[in-house]
């Protein structure tokens, strides 16, 4: 059984990522979403809550788990007994970085592989962080997140502001 991890922050899930793991599926028997906590990025919710929002938007997909993981990423790759880590690829913007993460990822375990992945074009633009600005200015979400997203995203910025 071939299994793919997909690590990430997912502060929030998006579309953008919905449409990673679909292509994922077309490719992996099993995709694991990986949540890093990335206390540096200074989430907007905390680890809990981003695991329980990707477990709302999967809840239809099967072979999906989703978990978090502490540590390098590669240990847990293969501790987990994965093939590959999945990434996903938007503009040019995010090859500098991915193809120097996938680079130190071999050279620590060079047995781990690193899938990139291209979203359709139509979430080829689109991040949390855009879409966490977009919701700060009153923006309209329902194109970008599930709609118990978009409400939860609503509601965490409406706190945070009062
Ligand atoms: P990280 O902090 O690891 O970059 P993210 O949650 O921002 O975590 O992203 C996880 C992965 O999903 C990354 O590979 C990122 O490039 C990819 N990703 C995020 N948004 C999109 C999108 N709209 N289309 C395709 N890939 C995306």
């Amino acid at each position: 059984m071939k299994i793919g991890i997909y690590p990430g922050t997912f502060d929030p899930i998006t579309h953008g990522h919905t449409d990673i793991i679909r292509r994922s599926l077309r490719v992996f028997d099993k995709v694991v979403v990986a949540v890093a906590p990335n206390p540096s990025k200074h989430p907007l919710f905390t680890l809990t809550e981003r695991l329980d929002m990707i477990r709302i938007v999967m809840k239809e997909l099967e072979h999906v788990e989703v978990t978090h993981f502490d540590g390098l990423l590669v240990d847990f790759v293969q501790r987990f007994g994965a093939h590959a880590i999945i990434r996903g690829l938007r503009a040019i913007s995010d090859f500098e970085h991915e193809f120097q993460m996938a680079l130190m990822n071999r050279k620590i375990a060079k047995q781990v592989e690193t899938v990139f992945l291209m979203p359709s074009e139509e979430y080829s633009y689109l991040s949390s962080t855009i879409i966490k600005d977009v919701a700060t200015h009153g923006g309209a979400l329902t194109a970008f997140l599930h709609p118990e997203i978009a409400h939860r995203l609503q509601e965490r910025i409406r706190s945070l502001k009062s």
